[in-house]
């Protein structure tokens, strides 16, 4: 959208970054009739916007440790029981080896 507003000035300047950056403080556009907006703000918000869904995607890989996300599992096979984050469904027991659905233990 700001490359689009201001293509006419940065494609004929002799230092189109520049010129962009300057435009992107100057440039107004009316985004709705009677309110004015900067270009600058267009790239603020679509950067926080970004970065806000990196952030969520980071969180929702689960790449981030979590604290307080353990629980107390037990294998439906050897009914032992170890802890480990029990949103995962299938794991590998850790005492007999089998790929299992652990059983969530109360305390
Ligand atoms: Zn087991």
């Amino acid at each position: 959208m700001t490359l689009w507003k201001t293509w006419p000035e940065v494609s004929s300047a002799e230092n189109p970054f520049s010129t962009y950056l300057a435009l992107l403080w100057e440039e107004n556009f009316e985004f709705i009739p009677g309110l004015e907006f900067r270009l600058v703000y267009l790239v603020v918000v679509g950067d926080v916007m970004l970065i806000s869904g990196v952030v969520i995607w980071l969180l929702s890989r689960q790449w981030f440790y979590l604290p307080g996300k353990t629980g107390l599992l037990e294998c439906p096979f050897c009914k032992k029981r170890w802890r480990s984050n029990p949103d995962k469904g299938l794991v590998h027991c850790p005492h007999c080896r089998q790929l299992v659905h652990p059983r969530m233990v109360h305390k």
